[in-house]
Order: C-alpha cells, then sequence, then structure tokens
C-alpha cells in the first residue's frame, strides 16, 4: 500500500448528536438495542448517552408515553451514510412481528453533525425541530449544554433555557425501577 493512503482515503473523525425516541412495543429496550446497534457499526463509536425521559405524546392524547434519549457519536461517516445508517437501525427494530410495515417503534434523529448545516432534499441539519422540542433539549443539553447549534447561534443550554417552562417540565426522568 502507497505511503500516505489511509490518510488520502480516511476521513478525519467528527462529532455528531443523535436524537432517539420510541412509543411503541418496548421503548427503553429499542433505544437501548438501538444504542448498541450504532456503536457496534464500523466507523461510529457511542461516546456519550443521556439518561432516558418520558415525554408525553403529541398529537392525539390516547396514544402511549414516548421514550426519548439522546446520544453523541464520533464518527467517520458523512452526514448523509450517518443517515442511511440510521434508517437502517429503524428499519431492523422497528417493524412489529406479523404486521408489514406495522406501526414505528423507533426514531433516530440526526440532529446536530460537525458544526454543519446542511440542507439536504432528504436531509437537514440542524433537524428543523429540535429547538422548539423539550424532549430533544433536555436530554441533548444533560450529555452537551455546549453543543452549537450553528443556524440560531446558540447553544443546547442556552436554547432550553429558552424553551417555554411547561414544554421543558413535562420531559421527566425514567424511575429506574
Ligand atoms: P420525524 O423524525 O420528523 O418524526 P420521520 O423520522 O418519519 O419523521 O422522518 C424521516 C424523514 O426525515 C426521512 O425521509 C429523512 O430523510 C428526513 N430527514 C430530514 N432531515 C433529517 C434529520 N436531520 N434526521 C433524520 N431524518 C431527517
Ligand atoms: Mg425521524
Amino acid at each position: 500500500m502507497p505511503l500516505g493512503y489511509a490518510a488520502i482515503t480516511e476521513r478525519a473523525p467528527v462529532i455528531a448528536y443523535l436524537g432517539l425516541g420510541a412509543n411503541l412495543g418496548d421503548p427503553v429496550r429499542q433505544l437501548s438495542e438501538a444504542l448498541e446497534r450504532l456503536n457496534a457499526a464500523e466507523e461510529v463509536e457511542v461516546t456519550r448517552v443521556s439518561a432516558f425521559y418520558r415525554n408525553p405524546p403529541l398529537g392525539p392524547p390516547d396514544q402511549p408515553w414516548y421514550v426519548n434519549a439522546a446520544a453523541r457519536v464520533r464518527t467517520r461517516l458523512g452526514p448523509e451514510e450517518l443517515l442511511r445508517l440510521l434508517q437502517q437501525v429503524e428499519a431492523a427494530l422497528g417493524r412489529v412481528r406479523g404486521e408489514h410495515w406495522g406501526p414505528r417503534r423507533l426514531d433516530l434523529d440526526l440532529l446536530l453533525y460537525n458544526g454543519e448545516v446542511i440542507f439536504a432534499p432528504n436531509l437537514v441539519v440542524p433537524h428543523p425541530e429540535m429547538h422548539r422540542r423539550g424532549f430533544v433539549l433536555v436530554p441533548l443539553a444533560e450529555i452537551a449544554p455546549q453543543a452549537w447549534h450553528p443556524v440560531l447561534g446558540k447553544s443546547a443550554g442556552d436554547l432550553l433555557a429558552e424553551l417555554n417552562p411547561a414544554d421543558r417540565a413535562a420531559v421527566q426522568p425514567l424511575a429506574a425501577d
């Protein structure tokens, strides 16, 4: 192999933040398994995980509560490649046995990627709703209060502090039992 080959083909690792959520099946298990699968993927290392939080569902009130978390990953994948991996893990864990494309059990969102702003047809980063969502900001600010939103020019901690107190209070750590 010619000298310098690795340096040319290997991207330097970058930091990205992910949002995880589930409200069907066994949400804690699906989130835990998703984190294991992501960490097992080549070129992805899960370096920090928030507590799991419970959060009332948006929309119809007859749905089960959501469980949400955030994770920090170190990766050599580009943003589109990382999104594809998230979608593969969603598909692998999200299928309801016996139902063809039944209700989704797992949502994995790319919140922040290496401080970049991305507007592609299939990928918008920072995630366009993240600054409005307590269930994203509470876990994200727990693991990375300094994580920077490059469009709003604010940290995750700042964004959480600006959130409506009721939205913030609705997101509660899951009781450890
Ligand atoms: P939501 O996460 O808003 O509840 P979905 O997970 O069903 O909705 O949305 C998936 C779609 O969102 C995919 O087609 C994906 O290409 C697109 N998308 C755009 N930006 C992002 C992002 N930052 N993270 C995850 N999916 C994204
Ligand atoms: Mg999603």
